[in-house]
């Protein structure tokens, strides 16, 4: 490894900076054990140990938008569509939080059908449970994002999926790309802790964009950073484009610790369906939370984002049983509060 890549990950590591080029030198550096090891020392000593689990309910399949990569497009007629009823949210949640869950994740398509006001009832009886409540839905207006927090919702999930304007509206026709930062900062203004983050290995996306994204997510300065590999779905029109990498969608998300070392920063689902274990090998470069899936298994394979979907036939109670034991069995912990971001300042050393 070179002088000078060792230079830039040990002022990261301590000056929590980096500029757009040195960015780019580390996402395409040959070697990138080096990166990790600095990403975990950083995750030790901003976070610790423990690994926060969150519950994620999948209620709703149903999508109003057209992403070209995703499966839950509203064009492609190859997926049965299903919409939980309030009470079947409900007795997810329940299972969750009686499985031990601190934190349910609700996601969904942009189904219009689950308003405020109908989420709302939802809301209360979740927050019930004396869990933290996460919503990732999609783009709503400023009043919408307003009511929902006023119903209990603590946090909010809106990938900016690429920071590359152009690229993302060419993906993701209708929707504009000047919208979803207004959404993030809505959020922000508006007391939720947000997360963001973007899908790795696009087609047309380049190395810079990448580096760029990590730039915004720290400019944005957000409390979650969610990265993926891009997997390509045969039922969108993106079915033969390559695909992102595990390796790359590590590398981004080493760099994100280094730069937000406070952040919360999962294992994500789709790392592991690119690489066996990939989930515990990304705890080891700088994550700190998996979100198991608590929706029951008939949906789950209703719910295709992208093909190849881990723990498609394990019930919610398996799952956690075997996260827990693989987080224990490299030597971590489970977090027993709720999992909120602990702000810590940055002191610079000498
Ligand atoms: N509708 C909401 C939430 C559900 S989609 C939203 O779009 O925000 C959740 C995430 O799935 C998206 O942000 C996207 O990054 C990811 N996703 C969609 N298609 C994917 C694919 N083919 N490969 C990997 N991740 C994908
Ligand atoms: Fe819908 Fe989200 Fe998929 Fe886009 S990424 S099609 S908004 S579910």
């Amino acid at each position: 490894m070179s002088e000078l890549i060792e230079a830039i990950i040990d002022k990261a590591e301590y000056e929590h900076s980096m500029s757009l080029e040195e960015i780019v030198l580390l996402l395409t550096t040959p070697e990138a054990e080096k990166l990790y090891e600095a990403a975990d020392r950083v995750r030790e000593k901003y976070i610790g140990s423990q690994v926060e689990l969150r519950g994620l309910v999948e209620f709703s399949n149903i999508c109003r938008q057209n992403c070209l990569y995703c499966g839950l497009r509203r064009d492609n007629s190859n997926i049965p569509r299903y919409r939980l009823e309030a009470s079947a949210i409900v007795d997810f949640g329940r299972r969750a939080a009686e499985l031990g869950y601190k934190t349910l994740v609700l996601q969904s398509g942009e189904d219009e059908f689950f308003s405020p006001e109908r989420l709302g009832p939802i809301l209360s009886e979740l927050k019930q449970l004396g869990v933290a409540l996460t919503l990732s839905i999609g783009e709503k207006n400023r009043e919408e994002y307003e009511s929902l927090r006023k119903a209990g919702v603590d946090r909010y999930l809106l990938r900016i999926e690429t920071t590359d304007k152009d690229l993302y509206e060419r993906l993701d026709p209708g929707m504009s790309w000047t919208n979803r930062v207004r959404c993030l900062r809505d959020l922000k203004d508006l007391g939720y802790e947000v997360g963001t983050g973007s899908l790795v290995g696009l087609p047309g996306q380049t190395i810079e964009s990448l580096a760029r994204d990590i730039l915004f997510f720290q400019e944005l300065d957000v409390d979650m950073v969610g990265i993926g590999p891009f997997i390509p779905n045969p039922d969108t029109p993106l079915a033969d484009a390559d695909g992102g990498t595990f390796d790359l969608a590590c590398r981004m998300m080493a760099i994100t610790r280094l730069l937000l070392p406070d952040a919360n920063i999962p294992a994500t689902t789709a790392m592991e369906t690119l690489q066996p274990d990939g989930r515990m090998l990304a705890l080891k470069r700088g994550a700190n939370v998996v979100m198991p899936n608590v929706t029951d298994t008939d949906y789950r394979k209703m719910y295709m984002l992208y093909p190849g979907k881990i723990c498609l036939n394990d019930a919610p109670a398996d799952c956690r049983v075997c996260v827990t034991g693989k987080i224990k069995a490299i030597g971590r912990t489970i977090s027993v509060d709720q999992g909120f971001r602990r702000r810590r300042t940055f002191v610079k050393e000498q």
